[in-house]
């Protein structure tokens, strides 16, 4: 029999679809999760209780910036079997009923990343996975799917489209993923260089941000900033 479970709230952005991807192998289920105007929608092969229990587990362990305002269960006569269990192409029939992620900081992991000298990311400031990154501020459209954010420009490298496409890694389906080679270049220019955010450039750009600070300390600033604090004395 096929159940479709339909989840309302905060559960774009929030890595809630790899999150249901992966429940449903873990217990051999078969269908598709799809981001939706109103949410995000399930469909699977079912009993009634292993649907229910599917349904519960789902909301006790949705991703920590996941918010479940709501959530539906019903049988669905309309599908048929399925083979496999997917994530579904984004359904953006009808008018948004959705809460929007905001943009949220860099997890951890991420972090990590970018002092690790040894990584690919090291340096890149723009890395971001499933549960970090901004979210709301690069919206066009909705769903949330990479064709209606602002890294629609950005095409995945090879390197990057892997993780994206690899369920076993946290990047899988990361709508921001980006690196160095494939994203968002950043740059900081003074009256004399200008420098990248290239891996190569990095401690020229270090080197330079180290500068943009001393040149704040202009004395006239200076000057101004110790003026303040007598007055307040
Ligand atoms: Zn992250
Ligand atoms: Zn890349």
């Amino acid at each position: 029999m096929t159940w479709q479970i339909s989840i309302r709230g905060q559960v774009q952005g929030v890595g809630f679809r790899p999150f249901v991807w992966r429940a449903a192998l873990e217990r051999n289920l078969k269908g598709w999760v799809a981001n939706g105007l109103e949410g995000v929608l399930i469909k699977i092969n079912a009993t009634e209780q292993q649907a229910l229990d599917f349904q519960q587990y789902i909301l006790r362990n949705a991703p920590k910036t996941a918010c479940v305002t709501n959530s539906a269960i019903a049988p669905d006569d309309t599908e048929s079997f399925f083979d496999t269990f997917s994530i579904s192409d984004s359904h953006n029939e009808g008018l948004p009923v959705l809460h929007l992620t905001p943009d949220i900081s860099m997890c951890a992991d991420c972090r990590d990343e970018i002092h690790d000298t040894a990584n690919r990311r090291y340096g890149y400031p723009f890395t971001t996975c499933t549960v970090c990154g901004p979210r709301y501020s690069i919206l066009t459209g909705l769903p949330y799917d990479r064709p209606f954010t602002a890294m629609k420009t950005f095409e995945m490298c090879a390197v990057c489209r892997e993780e994206y496409d690899n369920p076993a890694n946290r990047r899988y389906f990361a709508q921001t993923n980006s690196c160095g080679e494939c994203g968002i270049r950043i740059a900081l220019f003074s009256t004399m260089i200008q420098a990248t955010s290239h891996h190569e450039d990095l401690t020229t750009f270090k080197k330079l941000s180290n500068l943009a600070r001393f040149q704040s300390c202009h004395p006239a600033a200076k000057a101004a900033g110790t003026a303040g604090h007598q007055s307040l004395a």
